[in-house]
């Protein structure tokens, strides 16, 4: 078991993160985007960043190659789908993609939006870490925790609409 400090200060004893959220042991801060058979896509519950989306497998896999036929198609159709709702509704030109094998939960991949203040942390992969930290350390208060659940919610309602 291990202790995860969610956003919201509350403390939860967890074996894996990616299994508490996905099974609905744990609800992600800022909330679901969208969920489907084989993956669960949602707001990370560290790092308040507006758009941002983390798309987790429900099995609890670490490796690309271990995803079967059906869950290599459903995730490049969430992804392609999550990038479009992230264009449209949150104007969100550019984004980033981070997915680690050897990572302490399952098999995640984080969909980074850029935005204008990252560049003062450079360019590119190197910038990734200083940009989250930024955000879990200084964007952590009341309005731009607002504005983070309402880009959720947004998201969450053009997929639901489209996938109609
Ligand atoms: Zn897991």
């Amino acid at each position: 078991m291990r202790k995860i400090t969610l956003s919201n200060g509350e403390i939860a004893h967890v074996d894996c993160l990616s299994c508490a959220i996905t099974s609905g042991q744990v609800a992600p801060n800022g909330g679901v985007v969208i969920e489907t058979d084989y993956f669960h896509a949602h707001q990370d519950v560290a790092y308040p960043i507006k758009g941002l989306v983390i798309l987790a497998s429900k099995r609890h896999i670490h490796c690309f190659d271990e995803l079967n036929d059906d869950e290599k198609l459903d995730y490049i159709n969430l992804l392609t789908t999550i990038r479009k709702a992230q264009r449209e509704v949150l104007d969100i030109e550019y984004v980033y993609y981070f997915y680690n094998e050897d990572t302490t939960h399952h098999f995640h991949t984080w969909m980074v939006p850029r935005y204008e203040w990252m560049h003062a942390f450079g360019r590119s992969v190197e910038s990734l870490r200083p940009v989250l930290l930024h955000a879990r350390n200084q964007l952590n208060h009341e309005e731009n925790e607002k504005e983070v659940r309402e880009g959720i919610m947004f998201l969450r309602e053009y997929i639901k609409n489209r996938s109609i």
